[in-house]
């Protein structure tokens, strides 16, 4: 699905001589590196803080923390991402309220989200899903109606911009109250192991967190707050330190490929390529097809037997999960997600693509749909 060597060989020198750097330095932990990198991804994101840690769903655990969210109250995400962010809310004791997406974005749907707001309701998780922004705007008006926290996760839009109405606009994650990423490998900015970041413009906000990832620690051996242990650790902040840099090209190869692959498939009826809406750039962290009139498993059956690399993301709706089932939830309010679990796709998507290898991809597709 992704091509991490070929981009590693193009960057190697820097990357090696950075480790190893760190490993003279023996600052593994808190090092210097990792100061740099926050510093550098505030300038990128245009953002005042970046607190770095150890993943994408530790930063999704620790923003809730941050913002002071408390058992019992609800918080509403997308029936359709991947599980770390419902996973989070139901850990920390909150109540995940799962809301149906639009069809054609695979993000939050907005009449959703307004039915779902009940007086429990504390914030909301926009999920920028595939690369592309969640609709902000009109998220960030319900919040503001009801008093609400947004929490965007951006672990898969990192480098997106948004744009606003009025002409302005802001990258990805530093939109709402507070934003989380992952720089798990195959993410847009992945590092070469684990680790994360939150970004936020709130200094209260930012310097809490600063503590709560480090035991609640606020002055050496003084915890006041219930805290985690989750950091960057110093080699991965100096690989991701190499590769920001090159974030913006990475997400323009992104780009490239997926417009190559949608001057293909336009010929067929029976494929619908992935939409971009007005208000946002597409990173296509994932390049995400919907089959009809022809059966999304015998599509990925026989692109397995070929040898194509291709992925369902996700073949089932959170709310159908085992862990997440819950007896409010009623199949009528998840028509859109009950459809896209049965009929997308996702293809190869990376920055290293060369068009031949597209075409056999998009040669062994048509061959099936036709
Ligand atoms: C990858 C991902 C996460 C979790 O990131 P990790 O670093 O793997 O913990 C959270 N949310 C979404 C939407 C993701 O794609």
């Amino acid at each position: 699905m992704v091509d991490l060597q070929s981009q590693y060989n193009k960057i190697q020198e820097n990357v090696d001589k950075a480790v190893i750097e760190v490993i003279r330095s023996a600052a593994f932990i808190n090092g210097p590196e990792v100061k740099s990198f926050q510093t550098e991804l505030e300038e990128y994101l245009q953002v005042k803080n970046v607190i770095p840690c150890a993943n994408g769903t530790d930063a999704l655990q620790i923003a809730m923390m941050g913002l002071g969210l408390e058992q019992g109250d609800e918080v509403i995400t997308a029936d359709f991402t991947f599980a770390a962010t419902v996973e989070v809310i139901a850990l920390l004791k909150l109540i995940p309220v799962l809301v149906d997406v639009e069809m054609d974005t695979f993000n939050l749907d907005i009449d959703a989200l307004k039915k779902a707001i009940t007086p429990k309701t504390k914030a909301i998780v926009p999920v920028h899903l595939f690369g592309q922004c969640a609709n902000m705007e009109a998220i960030l008006e319900v919040a503001k109606e009801y008093n609400l926290y947004v929490i965007e996760d951006t672990a898969q839009a990192i480098g997106a911009d948004y744009t606003f109405k009025d002409g302005t606009t802001k990258k990805a994650g530093t939109i709402g109250n507070i934003g989380t990423t992952s720089f798990f490998p195959s993410k847009n900015l992945g590092c070469y192991g684990d680790g994360g970041a939150i970004f936020t413009d709130d200094d209260d906000l930012a310097h809490t967190i600063r503590g709560m990832v480090n035991h609640g620690m606020y002055k050496r051996y003084y915890h006041e707050v219930i805290g985690v242990n989750s950091r960057l650790d110093s080699i991965q902040a100096a690989i991701l330190r190499i590769k920001l840099p090159y974030l913006d090209s990475y997400c323009e190869a992104r780009k490239k490929a997926a417009d190559y692959y949608n001057t293909a498939f336009v010929k067929s009826t029976k494929i619908i390529t992935p939409i971009t809406s007005d208000f946002t750039t597409h990173v296509f962290h994932q390049y995400t097809l919907r089959i009809i009139d022809v059966d999304r498993n015998s599509l990925h059956e026989h692109l397995n037997k070929n040898g194509i690399p291709n992925a369902i993301y996700y073949p089932v709706a959170l709310h159908n999960q085992k862990a997440y089932q819950d007896s409010r939830y009623k199949e009528d309010d998840f028509t859109n997600t009950n459809q896209l679990v049965e009929t997308v796709i996702s293809l190869p998507m990376h920055t290293e693509f060369s068009e031949e290898q597209q075409d056999v991809i998009i040669s062994t597709i048509l061959d099936f749909v036709k």
